[in-house]
């Protein structure tokens, strides 16, 4: 079990929201011993003191339901380091000592390749982990560029590119849905299935976050990673095994499977657009070019919505369809698997059929299935839903994800060519948008999104 945790860009909303409260939930869990030691790096000067008093206040902002030893644990074997991360010279301190660490990269994307060179250059300790957040590179060349960095200098099992979708109870719910249930597998199929839906609207707008949104857009900060991860999940084969190696094979599988569209697709089966003015709960939103520390030249979409193929013998014949939007009216985050209406139904029964759907809900996390009963009236059809919620995690997905990169449990982290192969599925697509060939459309901020979306 690694001990010591360097988090560069310590001082960063990512650390300050989801790292140290992942931290806090381990502690509390007993995950923590004694001997765990967080050393916090960024450009500004602080004092370790500084330093640890600013990490209790953002527990007591962002992990207020922990209890206070777990906090007061954290907070006190904090330390900290002035560094800049491209300096190998810098960052040769902070990494020094004995025993492996944890190098969470907590930083902007575009100084993650200097930052790895840097660290090569300072010598990792034996056993050491590396862990990047999302966007893993910005296409297809810079992660192929950011891979042969990284493994030039660990190996493979030791580097984490993490997507902390993949530690949500409910995406693992799927699998355990998917795979442990008689009733389930046989039909999860294109015979049976027509559609799957894979959704994450969300009611927010930017939220004072222009810096990093704006020029990254709804594809890249959200379809091209979290959305692709759960298609994987939903369309794999089982695999031999939970383990790294044979759970990312049949994700690799599956994004090697994903027909790449050609320019007359790209113009049919995607659409991007951008919020304009208008009211979120009662509250008035400005346009998404209005809003702070926006440039409207970047053409940033706000929206994505794609659909893709899988070309393989399970799923010939099922459409996947992939959508996320900022400031719509409603949050609706889950995975719809939509089964083909019934082949016969016998004469006498009163009302229509809905074909069946399997509900796989994010946030709030749950499981609904929609089938069709009989109602009030004998042979009179109604539709009847079955709804499960699922447990409280006993750790948040952020403490899950730290959790396995300190016992070097690669199974939730992307492997590098699982990242290169997600890149490739959105290349045309990222190609076409930037150059104009789908147009850039608008929708109130509060509506369903802009008009005409094929998506239920
Ligand atoms: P922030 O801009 O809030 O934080 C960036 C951190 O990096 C700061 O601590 C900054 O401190 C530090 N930093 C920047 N340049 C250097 C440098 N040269 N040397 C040392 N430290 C540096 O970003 P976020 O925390 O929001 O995001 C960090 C990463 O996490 C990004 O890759 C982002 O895409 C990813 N991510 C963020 C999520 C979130 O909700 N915030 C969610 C999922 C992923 P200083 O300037 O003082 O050096």
């Amino acid at each position: 079990m690694i001990e010591r945790l360097l988090i560069f860009g310590a001082t960063g909303d990512l650390s300050a929201r989801y790292l140290l409260p992942g931290l806090a939930a381990l502690r509390e869990q007993g995950h923590l011993g004694d001997g765990f030691r967080l050393i916090g790096v960024s450009r500004e000067d602080r004092s370790d003191d500084q330093f640890r008093n600013w990490v209790a206040e953002q527990l007591d902002r962002y992990a207020a339901g922990y209890p206070a030893e777990a906090c007061q644990f954290v907070a006190g074997v904090s330390s900290y380091r002035r560094a800049d991360v491209t300096d190998p010279s810098a960052v040769a301190p902070a990494v020094a000592g004995d025993g492996p660490i944890a190098a969470y990269l907590a930083l902007p994307p575009s100084i993650f390749g200097a930052a790895v060179t840097a660290l090569h250059g300072a010598g990792l300790p034996l056993g050491s982990t590396i862990v990047l957040e999302k966007p893993f590179g910005e296409d297809l060349a810079q992660a192929e560029q950011l891979n042969s960095l990284l493994t030039g200098m660990i190996d493979e099992e030791s580097i984490f590119r993490v997507d902390h979708f993949l530690a949500m109870t409910t995406v693992q719910n799927l699998l355990g849905t998917r795979l442990a249930n008689r009733i389930i597998e046989p039909i999860w199929n294109g015979a049976h299935i027509s559609e799957i839906e894979i959704i994450w609207d969300e009611t927010l707008a930017l939220a004072g976050r222009a810096g990093y949104y704006d020029g990254v857009g709804a594809l890249k900060d959200m379809l091209q990673n979290h959305l692709l991860q759960l298609l994987c999940l939903v369309a794999m084969e089982p695999p031999v095994s939970l383990d790294a190696r044979d759970l990312r094979d049949r994700k690799v599988d599956v994004l090697r499977s994903i027909r790449q569209l050609d320019d007359a697709e790209v113009r049919q089966r995607t659409r991007r657009a951008r919020y304009s003015a208008g009211t979120i709960y009662g509250h008035p939103i400005p346009a998404y070019v209005d809003e702070d520390g926006v440039d409207p030249d970047h053409g940033t979409e706000t929206y994505a919505e794609i659909e893709l193929q899988i070309d393989n013998w399970r799923w010939a014949d099922t459409v996947f369809r992939m959508r996320t939007g900022k400031a719509l009216g409603n949050n609706r985050m889950e995975v719809a698997v939509h089964f083909r209406p019934v082949p016969h139904l016998p004469a006498g029964f009163d009302g229509d059929v809905a074909p069946n759907v399997l509900r796989f809900e994010l946030d709030p996390e749950g499981v609904i299935i929609e089938l069709t009963g009989i109602g009030r009236q004998v042979r009179s059809l109604a539709p009847m839903k079955l709804t499960a919620e699922l447990d409280q995690p006993a750790l948040p997905a952020y403490g899950r994800l730290l959790l396995d990169v300190f016992e070097r449990n690669a199974t939730l982290s992307i492997r590098g060519d699982e990242a290169e192969e997600s890149w490739r599925v959105m290349e045309p697509v990222i190609t076409a948008w930037a150059e104009d060939r789908v147009p850039l459309e608008e929708y109130p901020a509060g509506s369903d999104g802009p008009a005409r979306s094929r998506l239920r």
